[in-house]
């Protein structure tokens, strides 16, 4: 393969979208994969929908997504600048060019004379009318009228808008690597407005110009622009350039088959939403209605793991071809192929989101994770020192952890004591004999020469046969005991953490606590 240049080419709106991180990894992975260059380039021709920040936004997304652009307004690099409303001069050459060629039209109409139009249509109960050769000749253009009117008219510097001349009757035909040929009909494609009359290009001749001039090899982006392919193929053709390769990826669904809309949530008022944050876990994003945010930045805020997140949107559309689902950027780096991309749409899956976001935790080291952890504890005003203990607290339950965040609640009992006994368990676990075994079980630790997990559990067997019953009679309420709760990693590591004096003193306060309860 020739030299891979790929490009991000984002229109800054405000928020960023699942649909155009996974845009921006795919051109990222494909550049890598194939030792190439990674191209962020800023869309920002469309003043009207300008937004304060969008373009930082986005900047910052992508550094958090560990994708930082080869070349790109941070970067710099020799096809700059790579703001295109910093290009308008470059455009607007081209623009002339197709002009002087034939290739292209002065247009006069004001918008009111379109919309008249649109009206007229929509009254008619017609499909709305398109710029094209069926119209052309009634309107006010370069091509209808005089060229002494013409020349007057751009002189006096009458509001005006350059048209792409669509030929009639051409069948436009191109390849793209996901969706193999596909073709559309002149008929269908209208004298695309390439600069406005506010003098700034429109997409299709800036994206076309810079692609070109920008040494694009390779352009890979949504579904929803295979559309504009054909004008911009016949762009390409009328400049005399070769168009890069094209890779439209397929659209991305929420879990109930609609589109995935910022709308839909804003709206929405469903529960889950304006969920709290700390301990609960995301709910908000598998709610009933079957829609999920769109936004990137919710699913950070909501504790997601980057990597998952990134492993996530990777496979929304793209998969190695065999049963691996784990992937950090790196070793997508290496796997990423465009020809496993799928034509067929993907559909968000939340809960495949949370297996993912789990399995990238377990992968973690357990003294990073620790780290984190208590940093994390630190900022929320939790004091944390990074002991010994800690780090086999944390190496204890990371495996338990589907969200970083339940680190805290499903911790606590390791930091204090328990507050109080689930009743729910106490009903179940705590017999008649369970204060006798459980002052056996303090016995025997007591007289243990190293307390570790083969030996709690060789007492824990001890008393079990003496008394002929289960080993479940004395494990469930000494977890009870310990932990305050009925379930949580395997109660021997459990315990060998906590310590033997730690676990004494429990136990014997359970002993005394437990039989006085109500639930009892
Ligand atoms: N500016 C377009 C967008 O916002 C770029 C589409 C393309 O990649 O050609 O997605």
């Amino acid at each position: 393969m020739s030299v891979v240049r790929t490009r991000f080419a984002p229109s800054p709106t405000g928020f960023v979208h699942v649909g155009g991180l996974r845009t921006a990894l795919y051109n990222y992975l494909f550049a890598r994969k194939n030792g190439g260059t990674f191209i962020l380039r800023i869309e920002d021709t469309d003043r009207a929908r300008y937004i304060e920040g969008a373009t930082e936004n986005l900047i910052s997304a992508l550094n958090w997504a560990g994708l930082a652009p080869d070349e790109g307004p941070q970067q710099g690099g020799d096809y700059g600048p790579y703001f295109q409303s910093q290009r308008s001069d470059i455009y607007r050459a081209y623009a002339d060019e197709l002009v002087a060629r034939g290739a292209a039209y002065y247009a006069f109409d004001t918008a009111e004379e379109i919309e008249r139009l649109r009206e007229d249509a929509r009254r008619r109960g017609a499909p709305p009318p398109k710029y094209d050769a069926t119209i052309r000749q009634q309107m006010r253009n370069s091509l209808s009228l005089a060229a002494a009117e013409v020349r007057s008219l751009l002189d006096s510097g009458a509001p005006s808008v350059i048209r792409l001349l669509i030929p009639t009757d051409r069948m436009f035909t191109f390849q793209d690597i996901i969706r193999g040929e596909v073709s559309f009909h002149s008929s269908q494609i209208d004298d695309q407005v390439l600069i406005k009359s506010d003098g700034f290009p429109t997409y299709h001749l800036a994206n076309v110009v810079d692609d070109h001039l920008m040494k694009i090899s390779h352009v890979i982006r949504g579904e929803e622009w295979l559309s504009s392919v054909p004008k911009h193929l016949y762009l390409y053709e009328c400049f005399g350039w070769n168009m890069p390769q094209l890779a439209h990826l397929p659209l991305i669904f929420n879990p109930d088959g609609s589109k995935m809309s910022k709308r839909d949530i804003q709206t929405t008022t469903e529960p889950g939403l304006n969920r709290p944050t700390g301990l609960n876990r995301p709910t908000g994003v598998d709610r009933p209605s079957g829609k999920v945010d769109p936004d990137v930045k919710y699913y950070i805020d909501a504790g997601y793991e980057r990597e998952a997140i990134i492993n996530y949107i990777a496979f929304l559309g793209w998969n190695p071809g065999d049963d691996r689902e784990v992937f950090s950027l790196h070793e997508l780096e290496k796997e990423f192929s465009l020809e496993r991309v799928n034509k067929s749409a993907a559909i968000f899956d939340v809960q495949k989101l949370n297996f993912l976001n789990h399995a990238h935790i377990s992968r973690l080291d357990d003294k990073v994770l620790a780290e984190e952890l208590a940093a994390d504890m630190r900022k929320r005003g939790v004091e944390i020192s990074l002991d010994d203990y800690f780090l086999s607290v944390v190496a204890l339950l990371k495996s338990r952890l589907h969200f970083r965040q339940d680190f805290v609640e499903l911790s606590s009992y390791f930091f204090k004591h328990p507050e109080s006994y689930d009743p729910q368990v106490v009903k179940k676990r705590w017999k008649e004999d369970s204060a006798q075994l459980l002052l056996e079980f303090v016995d025997e630790i007591a007289k243990l020469e190293f307390f570790d997990v083969a030996a709690i559990e060789a007492c824990v067997q001890a008393i079990a046969e003496r008394h002929a019953v289960g080993n479940g009679r004395v494990i469930h309420p000494v977890r009870l005991a310990v932990s305050g709760v009925g379930a949580g990693p395997g109660l021997f590591e459990m315990l060998q953490v906590l310590g033997r004096e730690t676990v004494i003193k429990r136990v014997k306060r359970a002993i005394d606590i437990i039989p006085t309860l109500q639930q009892y």
